[in-house]
């Protein structure tokens, strides 16, 4: 086996230094988490890629180096809308309020780039009265946006400069930059084409809590970049915008950044990291936590891998509550794929599909009912007070246990 400082080694994807070095490999693992499949089989024969992340310690990004964008191709079969959730719909009630209100987003024209399936900038054009145009590759008419008319319009395309013509007050962009192998791939053509007076709101998932709190389920192939709030901000400083906030969203999971374009953007070849807002001592903590990462990461699996072993042996009926990315991870990273039987979703386009690699069925909450399980393990620790009161609602009492590592020493 080479050891990690012989693995092949590249360039930050956000500063462009060539010591970005190489800290885990994860093999083997389904290129689309929500991508679904009907069938158990097609589902476990699922195209799967290599993940080997590599940290920079000079901005502190985080990057997949072995990440293949020409695997990818979003389509309409993808599905990551978490709208289904109470505790999810009710933070982006209160970001799409809490943008309306700071930005003073009323009669505006709002640009969502990615919007999935519409919902956050309906919300955010309802609040405002403000009228939208949303991006996304993945969307599909719906019935209930046709009331909307003229006043919001979704493009069924990725967002590119020959949209250039299209201007908002707000661009806002939620969990897809992470998805874009080098972030200039889309902040630079942005900052040619807005105008000056634009605000950009973007959000990614935090790479302090996934690599930090362990919340090693957060790894998925589809992301090529993980950002802490110092690479955000460099890889916006980089492409000629100014940051005026960064901040932890949807309990730590999430970081957020607010950016206006500069006049006279800072060259990143030769801006010092100073000029760029690098926060030195960020760095230096993050660089013993990804130090730390690869034996911590081992342990974790280790003692998922234990305690199965053990509620197996005792036949233990035991299911995942959350189909999503952390539910594909988990049960793909964990080597007890047959045993466990069902992942359940409260998303109805998710139920009656098939998990990618592992092929479990996704069934409803109310499939429980007959199933009756012992042991429910919840993704996300978010929903666990929810997924209890669900299963409170139908008379059952397993055991409830969440996936972060804190409730599981
Ligand atoms: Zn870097």
């Amino acid at each position: 086996m080479r050891s990690i400082n012989s693995m092949s080694d590249r360039a930050c994807c956000v500063c462009h230094s060539p010591s970005a070095n190489v800290f885990i490999e994860l093999l083997n693992l389904p290129v689309y988490c929500n991508l679904l499949w009907s069938d158990a089989q097609q589902a476990k024969d699922c195209p799967k890629g290599d993940i080997r992340l590599a940290y920079c310690d000079r901005c502190g990004a985080i990057t997949n180096v072995a990440f293949d964008p020409t695997r990818l191709g979003y389509s309409q079969e993808y599905e990551n809308s978490l709208h289904y959730s109470p505790r999810f719909q009710a933070y982006a009630d209160e970001l799409a309020q809490r943008l309306v209100t700071k930005h003073q987003l009323y009669d505006k024209k709002i640009i969502e780039i990615g919007c999935g399936k519409g919902d956050f900038l309906v919300s955010l054009c309802q609040l405002g009265n403000n009228s939208g145009i949303g991006f996304d590759n993945s969307y599909i008419e719906r019935e209930e946006h046709s009331e909307w008319g003229d006043r919001i319009q979704f493009i069924q395309d990725f967002y590119s400069e020959r949209y250039a013509h299209y201007q908002g007050d707000l661009i806002c962009c939620r969990q897809v930059l992470e998805h874009i192998q080098q972030p200039a791939d889309l902040l630079g053509p942005l900052r040619k084409t807005i105008n000056p007076s634009t605000t950009l709101f973007f959000e990614v998932p935090n790479a302090l809590y996934t690599f930090r709190n362990m919340m090693i389920w957060d790894i998925i192939y589809e992301h090529c970049t993980y950002f802490t709030a110092t690479s955000l901000s460099y890889a916006f400083a980089a492409n000629g915008y100014q940051t005026s906030e960064v901040q932890d969203e949807f309990g730590g999971q999430f970081i957020s950044i607010e950016a206006q374009p500069v006049l006279e953007p800072v060259s990143p070849s030769i801006g010092l990291e100073a000029d760029l807002g690098v926060d030195l001592r960020a760095i230096a903590d993050l660089t013993t936590d990804i130090a730390q990462f690869k034996d911590r990461f081992q342990l974790q699996k280790q003692q998922w891998q234990v305690r199965f072993d053990a509620l197996f042996a005792e036949g233990k009926k035991v299911v995942i509550w959350g189909a999503g990315s952390k539910g594909v991870t988990f049960l793909n990273l964990l080597t007890m794929q047959d045993r466990i039987e069902y992942a359940v979703d409260i998303n109805p386009r998710k139920q009656n599909k098939f998990i990618p690699g592992t092929g479990q069925k996704i069934v409803s909450p109310e499939a429980m009912l007959h199933y009756s399980p012992d042991v429910v393990i919840v993704m996300n620790p978010l929903y666990q007070q929810e997924v209890k009161s669900a299963l409170q609602a139908m008379g059952l009492t397993p055991q409830v246990v969440t996936t972060d590592s804190d409730s599981n020493r």
